[in-house]
């Protein structure tokens, strides 16, 4: 039985299933990870194309289950019992491949758990995730949309996003109430903005939205006047939704190297 604490959703419908994992291509030599294998629907595909494959589950009484169904595949099957929000993904990397992450994600941590993965990104080749179909609009949104903010903005930051395609609730049991879709997340090799520290600019960008429909000059004024950021070639009197990324990391930038208050903060 689904545990909704959990965030359970298991997916049954196989066309679905199919087309995730057309989408993943999986190959024989890379090491994938699956955080959130439940009852094993993308698991098993997964097993059946990639060289190591890494679960990471934490309902406990999943796991004799996910044991028992994949006996023959012990050697390049590792379960980990555990919160993937806790996790330190460093512990899968024992064979110097970069990690190919997987997950029809629990909706109630999908927002902690990306940026927990952001933060160590170095070590993904990419994610494919399932999410509610709102998020993914958050995550590829562009300047000017109401569905773009913070999350979309780190997210960009680190990686090209590609959303892939919608799936119905009925591709899940049980049901969620809301349409998902599936999103590619590709961490860049060198990041397009390298200078800040990840830090700063999620300071910045809470700040900046926590009044979304404020000017910038009012959100941020605890950071920066109204002048610092004319000198920025940045409208004050704009509000947080119409700047682009790279404007943001220029606002981080001249905070990193001007303000003694966040030295130290890493
Ligand atoms: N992958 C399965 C499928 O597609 O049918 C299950 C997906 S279900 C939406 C989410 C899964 O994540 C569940 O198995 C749930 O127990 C697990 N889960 C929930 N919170 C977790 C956490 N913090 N860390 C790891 N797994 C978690």
């Amino acid at each position: 039985k689904a545990r909704k604490r959990f965030g359970q959703n298991f997916l049954h419908d196989q066309g679905i299933i199919r087309q995730i994992i057309r989408s993943i291509s999986p190959r024989e030599d890379q090491h994938m990870v699956e955080i959130g294998p439940g009852l094993g629907a993308l698991t098993e595909e997964l097993l059946a194309e990639a060289k190591a494959l890494d679960a990471i589950e934490l309902d406990r009484d999943l796991i004799p289950i996910l044991r028992t169904k994949f006996f023959n595949y012990e050697e390049r099957f590792r379960i980990f019992e555990t919160d993937a929000l806790k996790f330190d993904f460093n512990e899968l990397c024992t064979d110097g491949r970069p990690l190919r992450v997987v997950g029809n994600l629990p909706y109630n941590i999908s927002t902690p758990l990306i940026f927990h993965l952001l933060s160590q990104s170095g070590l993904i080749q990419d994610m494919h995730f399932m999410l509610q179909k709102e998020v993914v609009d958050r995550l590829a949104a562009e300047p000017g949309t109401s569905d773009y903010g913070r999350l979309g903005i780190m997210t960009q930051y680190f990686c090209k996003v590609e959303p892939l395609f919608v799936v119905p609730p009925g591709a899940f049991n049980p049901a969620p109430k809301v349409d998902s879709a599936i999103v590619r997340l590709t961490p860049y090799k060198e990041l397009p903005h390298p200078a800040i520290s990840e830090r700063m600019l999620q300071d910045v960008l809470r700040t900046a939205f926590s009044m979304r429909r404020k000017t910038l000059r009012n959100n941020l004024r605890t950071l920066l006047d109204a002048d610092a950021l004319t000198a920025l070639e940045i409208d004050p009197g704009l509000r947080p939704e119409r700047l682009t990324l790279a404007e943001f990391v220029r606002i981080s930038d001249y905070l990193s190297s001007n303000t003694s208050e966040h030295h130290g903060t890493e």
